[in-house]
């Protein structure tokens, strides 16, 4: 993929690049005042949902094409950009008509090639900056796919958006991060931007801060964050939006990252303690294959005494075990659960390919295809 660099299109080139205003457009006054009470907190592109993709009907779905002509008069009274989600062709062409700076493209369309295909065709000999938010499933290539469709479309000013994932799982946070995804996603793409999408992450305000520390932890090129000047009283989520004092007071407190340092001091203590790493992921490594032969010869003997792969009170005991050494060496109970989970399933995969390899064997020893078990 060919990709310019932020700068091109980050017209302040502040960093990292900041996207606020409201989920949706609302009222021209809602979208004029939270404009410029965005802008006086130093942002100059605001973010507003013109058409919103709801999971359910008879919500507010965005008021429309009304909304582009607002956006299009506050953007000369206030000389701000603006960044609008587009979901179809027909959004592309109004969007670019109205002088929109920005186009994203939303999670619940992002699963779908033949709309990502669609805005694609539509963007073809278009110059402007485009946003892909990761697909509400946790699927890498089918991101990946969806920024790929618009590059091989001409779009160069690309960029990803990650807004977390839905799960089944009650956990904190709206859409879990899994930050090991966009993660992956700038390691084959070193070049693409990513944004931080913490208002969709979290779901409710008082987390949004939190979430986008860790963004600027893991290096990422931007926020995107809802804000509304009465959130409370927004149209559509409104547990997650900020006002733009909340806003302005997260940026005051954000730690910005270098992404690497040139002094000596930092580089030769970071190469000392990445060779310790090393030794101990290599010394880990090694644990693990011991464990696995251990896993073998049990498997080899409760296949010669007849006994099953799995037993229930021996793998209750091996969590309460390891969960309690965990506690004592400040390990986090969920992190060795789901460790001790991962091990268990390769153990007894490992057990019954032990006892079915000798029971094939056991077969092929006896005369007349007989199966003699012990
Ligand atoms: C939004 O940005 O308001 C939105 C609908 O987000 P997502 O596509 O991430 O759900
Ligand atoms: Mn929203």
């Amino acid at each position: 993929m060919n990709i310019e660099s932020i700068d091109s299109w980050n017209a302040g080139s502040s960093h990292p690049l900041i996207i606020a205003g409201p989920c949706s457009a609302e009222t021209e006054e809602q979208l004029y005042e939270t404009a410029k009470a965005v802008k006086a907190q130093g942002v100059s592109v605001i973010r507003a949902g013109v058409w919103k993709p709801r999971t359910r009907p008879n919500t507010f779905e965005g008021v429309g094409q009304e909304a582009l002509q607002w956006i299009s008069d506050i953007k000369k009274e206030l000389n701000v950009q603006f960044a609008v989600e587009v979901a179809n062709a027909m959004h592309v062409e109004e969007a670019l008509h109205f002088g929109i700076d920005i186009l994203w493209i939303g999670a619940r369309s992002t699963v779908s090639p033949f709309i990502v295909q669609e805005i694609a065709d539509a963007l073809k000999g278009v110059d402007i900056p485009v946003l892909v938010k990761n697909p509400i499933n946790p699927d890498l290539a089918l991101w990946i796919g969806a920024l790929e469709r618009l590059s091989q479309a001409g779009v160069n000013k690309l960029g990803a958006i990650h807004r977390g994932f839905s799960t089944h799982q009650k956990t904190r946070y709206r859409n879990v991060p899994m930050w090991q995804i966009p993660i992956e996603l700038k390691r084959q793409y070193p070049d693409l931007p990513i944004i931080c999408d913490p208002s969709h992450i979290a779901g409710k305000r008082e987390m949004v801060a939190e979430i986008s520390q860790v963004a600027m932890d893991v290096n990422f090129d931007g926020l995107i964050i809802e804000t509304h000047r009465d959130p409370e009283q927004a149209w559509s989520d409104a547990r997650q939006q900020v006002t733009p004092d909340s806003l302005g007071e997260l940026m005051s407190k954000l730690q910005i990252r270098k992404s690497s340092s040139e002094d000596i001091e930092f580089i030769t203590h970071l190469e000392e303690l990445r060779t310790q790493i090393d030794h101990a992921d290599r010394e880990m490594v090694e644990v693990l294959a011991q464990r696995m032969q251990l896993v073998e010869q049990i498997g080899a003997w409760k296949k010669k005494n007849n006994v099953a792969a799995f037993q229930l009170d021996r793998w209750n005991e091996v969590f309460r075990s390891r969960k309690e050494w965990a506690e004592s060496l400040q390990l986090r109970e969920k992190f060795i659960t789901e460790l001790f989970n991962l091990l268990h399933v390769e153990s007894i995969k490992k057990q019954t390919e032990v006892m079915d390899k000798l029971e094939s064997e056991g077969e092929n020893k006896t005369e007349f295809g007989l199966r003699v078990e012990k």
